[in-house]
């Protein structure tokens, strides 16, 4: 298929639009310039290998069902990257092929069609090769040079460490490793592979996410290969299970998961897993597996502290070539404070949108752009929440919001509950009022009002009160 790459791109972005945040859309889907589609190829112009970068690994499998959707299953996608560091005014241009696509084509599971047409024995194992040949599915930019020790994470970066030492031959069989989201069990995960591979050549490394595992478990039961899906499992050296909570309640994969498990230990095989919860907190896993998992070492993940997460943007900083003050580092590093994913984001949408806009970046810029993260991923706030953290602010009571004083003090506290709870609560005026002091739905319309005033008007009044909504988001 060959035609107007234009009204496909169009295509593409209605697609796009409805599978992702107005924030994710303007900053990595707009600035996109559609180039040319040729024998089934869309090329797409992006504005630097950054965003390259950014698009592959953040939006690669959104971009993979989109163009299967628009084009068809032979649909690909090329990138045009225009080599413009910023301020840099000879700009050139390279292509590069969408690397993921290539990768999904040799994964396990999905052997190209070329070689299916050879008839595999093993529908999971790419044929043709003597040795166990697969796609390890590791991701080269995880890696443990990148990786930045904290007190937060020192226990699972060491055991990890010690595995890639020997895999299956230290007492961390299986390691577990457990943390919140967003604080690096994952990037902890390809490390491990990436290092294993790099030690070993020798030795089958492969990672996979379990709802992958789990598909693949449904897709061999229907199709009557679950012993295909299983020796393969049992042909890997060193196994690696991201989120295994997302096992729980799926009790047919856990029994063969179980199998396998006992296979690859029993032969010195090297598993690693890590979970969203505490061993004992996974709910609905079969108590024999979850026996299974103590065996070896669990290792947790600690929100980063101060320290840590300045280290973690230098880091990054530094890996992607872009210098920012010492002043802005410490403003990032002390707003976002529980999620390493979401302190990234918001230090690459700040690079992409001075980048983009070829603005400097300023701390406006930056609190710009913390507001509108913080708040596009706020949670459903409560009335109550708020006053609390509002009163706390301002040194009074809770009880003192229904207090009938004229003092300037109260007054401006309750109207300044109402207004964030406006903002940020999901329930109605009258509720609002009801929880700030026993008000009627017009006090806390007026309260809302004289509130915007003032902030439109005073700037000192302005900054206490985003100083305070930092508090409430945060
Ligand atoms: P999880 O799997 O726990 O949800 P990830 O491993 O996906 O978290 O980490 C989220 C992001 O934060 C990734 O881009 C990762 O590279 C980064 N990250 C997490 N911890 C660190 C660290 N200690 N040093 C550098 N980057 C980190
Ligand atoms: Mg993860």
């Amino acid at each position: 298929m060959t035609g107007n790459h234009t009204q496909i791109w169009l295509k593409c972005l209605e697609v796009i639009k409805d599978n992702t945040s107005a924030q994710s859309y303007n900053t990595w889907f707009k600035p996109i310039v559609p180039v040319s589609f040729v024998n089934n190829v869309l090329t797409i112009q992006v504005p630097s290998h950054f965003f390259y970068d950014w698009l592959e690994s953040h939006y690669i499998d959104l971009l993979r069902k989109t163009i299967k959707k628009v084009i068809g299953t032979e649909g690909k996608l090329e990138y045009r990257i225009v080599m413009d560091s910023a301020g840099n005014a000879n700009s050139s241009i390279m292509t590069q092929p969408s690397h993921h696509q290539y990768y999904k084509r040799n994964a396990i599971g999905a052997p190209s069609p070329e070689k299916m047409s050879e008839g595999p024995i093993n529908p999971f194992v790419i044929p043709g090769l003597k040795k166990l040949e697969i796609d390890s599915q590791l991701n080269d930019s995880y890696t443990f040079e990148n990786f930045v020790e904290g007190d937060c994470n020192r226990l699972a970066r060491e055991a990890s460490l010690a595995v890639t030492e020997n895999p299956g031959g230290t007492a961390f069989n299986p390691l577990l490793i457990y943390s919140g989201t967003g604080l690096g069990k994952t990037h902890l995960c390809h490390a491990i592979g990436l290092r294993i591979k790099e030690k070993f050549p020798e030795k089958t490394v492969l990672y996979v996410q379990s709802e992958q595992f789990i598909n693949q478990f449904v897709n061999a039961s229907k199709n009557q290969n679950l012993n295909d899906f299983v020796h393969f499992y049992q042909m890997i050296d060193v196994l690696i299970i991201d989120d295994i909570q997302f096992l729980a309640k799926k009790t047919k994969t856990q029994e063969t998961f179980f199998h396998i498990f006992n296979f690859l230990h029993q032969n010195h095989k090297q598993l690693v897993l890590t979970s969203d919860k505490f061993p004992v907190d996974l709910e609905d896993m079969m108590p024999r597996l979850l026996s299974r998992f103590k065996w070896g070492l669990s290792a947790d993940i600690q929100k980063p502290d101060t320290a840590t997460r300045v280290a973690i943007l230098k880091n990054k900083l530094y890996n992607n070539g872009i210098v920012l003050s010492e002043d802005i580092i410490e403003y990032l590093a002390a707003s976002m404070r529980t999620n390493i994913r979401e302190l990234e984001g918001v230090l690459i949408s700040i690079v992409a949108q001075s980048s983009l806009n070829k603005k400097e970046i300023t701390k406006e810029l930056a609190q710009q752009i913390i507001d509108r993260f913080v708040k596009s991923s706020a949670k459903n706030v409560s009335v109550e929440y708020i006053t609390n953290i509002v009163c706390d602010y301002f040194g009074i009571g809770i009880d003192q919001l229904s207090l009938n004083s004229r003092k300037q003090q109260i007054v401006q506290s309750r109207q300044i509950a109402m207004y964030f709870s406006k903002k940020y609560s999901n329930v109605s005026l009258a509720i609002i009022g009801k929880q700030c002091g026993n008000k009627d739905h017009s006090t806390v319309h007026h309260a809302c009002k004289t509130i915007s005033d003032r902030i439109e008007t005073d700037k000192q009044f302005k900054a206490m009160m985003e100083d305070i909504e930092k508090r409430i988001l945060i």
